[in-house]
């Protein structure tokens, strides 16, 4: 599987660092807090603490799209404290 090694770009909407997470880990992370459909994953910015990280358009392991506006992330998404 192609997507097993897919890397998706967290750029934090604040001081713009980004980092590469490993598609495959965000969905271990999806299995193991048991995220509702869609539910997006933000991570909290190590570099300015002040922004959230928002990932580039990925799909979920149940195949959903999921697409956040930097500017107005979704009051439903799931915010990963400092992941590294
Ligand atoms: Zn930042």
């Amino acid at each position: 599987m192609l997507s097993w090694f897919k890397r998706i770009i967290f750029t934090c909407n604040h001081c713009g660092a980004t980092q590469k997470i490993p598609l495959r880990r965000i969905h271990f992370f999806e299995h193991f807090h048991e995220l509702r459909e869609g539910q997006p994953l933000l991570i909290t910015c190590a570099n300015c603490l002040q922004g959230l990280q928002i990932p580039s358009t990925y799909r979920t392991h149940t195949g959903h799209a999921v697409n956040v506006d930097p500017q107005m992330p979704p009051k439903n998404a799931v915010i990963h404290a400092h992941y590294c």
